[in-house]
This record gives structure tokens, C-alpha cells and sequence, in this order.
């Protein structure tokens, strides 16, 4: 389905727009990664100012087509389109792999969390209803509806190339919009493949584009008058600039941004739950997940029998080619694996205690891949950086403390405050925490507390500009504009001048 080139050849990945590949004026472009080899497997488009408008006027032309079109008709090119992926999702596991690296089985997960917002979608018509008040005054009747924004541009990060985007486009071309995916230079076919799926699917041209490319692409997003909203999922530096560039001009954002989540164990947990879980929030996808667990806060004397458990599953971990049979893949680039590595170097230099080393991996894989291998590291304090940077790589710190206060504490006074967890059996300190912490989204013996679709995904903090998460009922609101309706029908008894302001009677 993707274009590719033959062996050996490097593949360009283009825009698409109006239903069809765009390959627009630009000739600059950024080469794409196979991370388990570390060959360039293609070279993306990186669209110029002119590109981005030509592909904005595309979704713009499309947009009042589609705004009238019967949510009977919309709900039905959904339901295709949740019908084709849900046969062909082998397809773009495969592309995920090859271009981010995780293992296919986790790529498959996250299509199939994708997926989970394209069902939530396909209710749309219930989600829009509206209310109406019959006689609100006498012989006037109010009802409220919900409309279309407009054009909306979603720029996703590297990490979740696919559902990431399905957060957002599922819930906004339901709700009437036309969508423009700016997806990360590192991983940008999976945004292709997607594109030639609602195609087949039968979505109208213009209603769903993808415009490949950096800043250029994205400033223009943000300040071009005909984009009305912006989902933005990336680092906190960007995110906050997103937000701070679209509102200005006058757009709806949401700017989702960095993580550093933190899971506390207290000392009744059940600590081999507690150490399975660790492991798979720690090093699954290679920590390159926002609600990867990256700080371990070990509460009490459990800690050497909780680190040791852990260390003992890290060690049985398969790193690897993630087509192959492996637990873990490589990063996605070689300045991100070395940038990684370098936090484990500054922890060993500032005195933490470096359990399970990744640095020397022994990969099943290319030579040339980027690899790093799952790294534990004990005694961290909270001045080192390994503990107050986002890292996002396969790094899981372990942070000693004496009371849950304290470990609440850590948590509270950090910058973000994406996704948390607590580990107990204790009920009434699980549900203290969930009232205490000031974090988004948060797991009970849960270490990865994504939400389900029809609930709303987003962090606290830094870890979201805006004020609205995604998908759910706070993606549809994000999505519509509201407005309410006063009618009142012909009756003579009403008539009559009256400069006063309008009271109900
Ligand atoms: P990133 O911020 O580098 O890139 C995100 C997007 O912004 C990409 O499309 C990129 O092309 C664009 N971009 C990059 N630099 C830009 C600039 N100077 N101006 C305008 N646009 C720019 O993020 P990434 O490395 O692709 O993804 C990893 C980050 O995303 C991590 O920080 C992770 O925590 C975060 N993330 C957060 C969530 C969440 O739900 N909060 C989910 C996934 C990832």
C-alpha cells in the first residue's frame, strides 16, 4: 500500500492531499530510519510554506461538503474505515516497526488503542445531541446544538505514530471537520498508510491530508487564518510554544507535552505484581512511551527486596529486531539512544548505583542498530538528572524514601504530571493518593493508566497546555463549537415594539 521503491532504493514519502499523493515545490527533505538496522530507508518531504497552504486550502475547500454531509453518511465511512483497519492492522504494525522499532506485538497494541477512539467515533451522533427546552418562555423554545469547527491541524511525536493521531482524527471527521496530520519527520508513513485507508474507506477528498515536514509546517498550521484548532502532542519545550503561537492567533489548542511519571510501592504491596509491573512500564516500548514509569519512589524497607525482584526480570528481558522475537526494540534514532546513554553516565557520575546496565548490550540484531538495553539504576537522589529530565528511553531510576508524604511530595513538586501509580493493598491509601496527587491520569496496582476512548486522555502541568484532554466527551467538545437556539413561531399576541432587554415570561 505505501509507496515504496525497490531494494536499495530510498523511498520519498510525500504529502498527501485531496485524496491522492502531493509531492509539492519543496526540495528539502529528512531521512527516515530503520532503527534495528540503522539503514535510511527513505526520505520525507519537508513541505515549504507554500506546500503547507496548498494543502490547508485543500482541507479548507473540503470542509462545508463535509459539515453538511448527514451524520448518517459520515458514520458509515467511519465504520468502513474501523472495518479495514481493524482487518489490515498487521499491515501498519509493520510500518510502525520499521520506522520506530518497537516490537510488532506492541506495535499492534497501539494500533488496536487507535482503534478504540474509531468505535468511540462511530457513535458521534449520540455524543452531538443536543437539548431543547420546549415553552422556555411562553411560546419560545430553546435547543442547543454543536457544530464544526473548521480545519484542524494534529502534530504527533515520534513515539505513537499511529495512535497518537487516532486520538484526535477519528473524533474531529466525525464531528464534521477536515484534518490536516502533521505527523514526526521520524517515523511518517504510518500517516500515509492511514490517509490511503479513509480514501478506501470513502472519505471525501480534502477531508482528511497529511502534510509531511518541521517548524516550517508547523508555524504555518499555527498561524494561518483558516486552521481553527490544533492538537498538539510533543515534547513540553514545543508544546508550550504550540500553545502560546495558535492561541495568539486566534486558534483553539490543546498541547499535550512531556512526562516523567512516577510509581510509588508502598510497603503492603504485592511486590512481584509490583516488579512485573515495573519492568513492563519501564522498558516496554524502550521507556519511549509518556506514561513510561521512569521513577520508582520505593517507600519503606521493601526497597533492596523490591530492586532485586525487578533486577532479576530486567535480566531475562530479549532486546532485539522487533520483527523478531524479542521483548524490547531499539530507540528510534542514534542521537536519541546516545543522548539516552548519556543520562546513565551522568547518574554513575553522580553516584547512583547502576543495578542493570544497558550501555553494552548484547542485541539480537544489526550491528548498526540503535540500541541500549534495559537499565535499572538504584539510589538515585533528586538533583541528578537522571531524575529531573524526561529521558524516554529504557531508564527506570529508583528513588528511596521513608513515608508515602514523601513519596506524595516528590510527585506534587515535580513540573509534570502526566500519569502516576501507587501499588498497595491498602485501600484507603489508594484512595488518599487518588485524591492527593496532582497528576492526570493515575493506575491502582495499574501501571500504565491510559483511558479507554470514551473517557478523555491528558496530563496536569507541564504535561498539557490547554484545557481540554483528548478524545472522549472532552475530545467532541474540543472538536465543535456550541450554540443555542431561541425560536419562537409566528404568534400575532407577541408581536409589538419593546427596547427592553428580554426577559422570560
Ligand atoms: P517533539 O516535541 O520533538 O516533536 C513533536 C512534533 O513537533 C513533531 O511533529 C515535530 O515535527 C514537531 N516539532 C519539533 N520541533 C519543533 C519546533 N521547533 N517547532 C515546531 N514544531 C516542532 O517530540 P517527539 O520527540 O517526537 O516525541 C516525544 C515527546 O512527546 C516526549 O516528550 C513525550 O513525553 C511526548 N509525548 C507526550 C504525550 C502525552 O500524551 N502527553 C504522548 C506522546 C508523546
Amino acid at each position: 500500500m505505501t509507496r515504496t521503491g525497490g531494494a536499495g532504493q530510498a523511498r520519498t514519502i510525500a504529502h498527501w492531499s485531496d485524496n491522492k499523493t502531493f509531492t509539492g515545490t519543496s526540495e528539502n527533505t529528512a531521512p527516515v530510519t530503520n532503527p534495528a538496522t540503522g539503514a535510511i530507508t527513505g526520505q520525507v518531504a519537508l513541505a515549504s510554506v507554500e506546500d503547507s497552504r496548498a494543502v490547508i486550502d485543500a482541507a479548507a475547500a473540503a470542509f462545508p461538503a463535509w459539515r453538511d454531509t448527514s451524520l448518517a453518511k459520515r458514520t458509515a465511512i467511519i465504520f468502513k474505515f474501523r472495518e479495514l483497519l481493524n482487518e489490515r492492522k498487521g499491515e501498519l504494525a509493520e510500518i510502525i516497526t520499521s520506522e520506530h522499532g518497537k516490537v510488532v506485538s506492541d506495535a499492534l497494541g497501539e494500533v488496536s488503542r487507535g482503534q478504540e477512539v474509531v468505535e468511540f467515533a462511530c457513535g458521534i451522533a449520540h455524543l452531538l445531541k443536543g437539548g431543547m427546552t420546549e415553552n422556555a418562555s411562553t411560546n419560545v423554545d430553546v435547543h442547543s446544538i454543536r457544530q464544526p469547527v473548521g480545519v484542524v491541524g494534529i502534530i504527533s511525536p515520534f513515539n505513537f505514530p499511529a495512535m497518537v493521531p487516532m486520538w484526535f482524527f477519528p473524533v474531529a471527521i466525525a464531528a464534521g471537520n477536515t484534518v490536516i496530520l502533521k505527523p514526526s519527520e521520524k517515523d511518517p508513513t504510518a500517516a500515509i498508510w492511514m490517509a490511503e485507508l479513509w480514501a478506501e474507506a470513502g472519505l471525501p477528498a480534502g477531508v482528511f491530508n497529511v502534510l509531511q515536514g518541521d517548524k516550517t509546517a508547523v508555524d504555518e498550521l499555527l498561524t494561518n487564518r483558516a486552521v481553527k484548532a490544533i492538537s498538539f502532542v510533543g515534547s513540553t519545550p514545543i508544546a508550550e510554544y504550540v500553545y502560546a503561537t495558535g492561541t495568539a492567533h486566534g486558534k483553539r489548542v490543546q498541547a499535550l507535552g512531556g512526562a516523567k511519571n512516577h510509581a510509588i510501592v508502598l510497603p503492603d504491596a504485592d511486590l512481584d505484581l509490583a516488579a512485573d509491573a515495573m519492568v513492563n512500564a519501564g522498558f516496554g516500548s524502550a521507556g519511549e512511551r509518556c506514561m513510561a514509569i521512569s521513577a520508582l519512589v520505593a517507600v519503606g524497607d521493601i526497597a533492596d527486596e523490591l530492586v532485586s525482584k525487578i533486577a532479576d526480570r530486567t535480566k531475562t528481558l530479549k532486546i532485539g529486531d522487533g520483527t523478531r522475537d524479542s521483548d524490547m526494540g531499539p530507540l528510534v534514532t542514534k542521537v536519541h539512544r546516545d543522548r539516552v546513554a548519556s543520562y546513565i553516565d551522568a547518574g554513575e557520575a553522580q553516584g547512583a548505583t547502576i543495578v542493570v546496565d544497558g550501555r553494552g548490550v548484547d542485541a539480537d540484531g544489526a550491528a548498526d542498530g540503535f540500541w541500549l538495553g534495559p537499565t535499572l539504576i538504584d539510589n538515585v537522589s533528586t538533583d541528578m538528572s537522571v531524575y529531573t529530565d524526561e529521558i524516554f528511553g529504557p531508564v527506570l531510576s529508583v528513588v528511596r524514601v521513608d513515608s508515602y508524604e514523601e513519596a506524595l511530595e516528590l510527585i506534587n513538586s515535580g513540573p509534570f504530571g502526566n500519569g502516576t501509580a501507587i501499588f498497595t493493598n491498602d485501600g484507603g491509601a489508594a484512595r488518599r493518593f487518588q485524591n492527593e496527587v496532582e497528576v492526570g491520569m493515575v493506575g491502582i496496582n495499574v501501571p500504565i493508566p491510559v483511558p479507554t476512548a470514551y473517557y478523555s486522555f491528558g496530563g496536569w502541568k507541564n504535561s498539557l497546555f490547554g484545557d481540554t484532554h483528548a478524545h472522549g466527551t472532552e475530545g467532541v467538545h474540543f472538536f465543535t463549537r456550541g450554540k443555542v437556539v431561541t425560536s419562537r413561531w409566528l404568534d400575532p399576541s407577541h408581536g409589538g415594539i419593546n427596547l427592553g432587554f428580554p426577559q422570560n415570561d
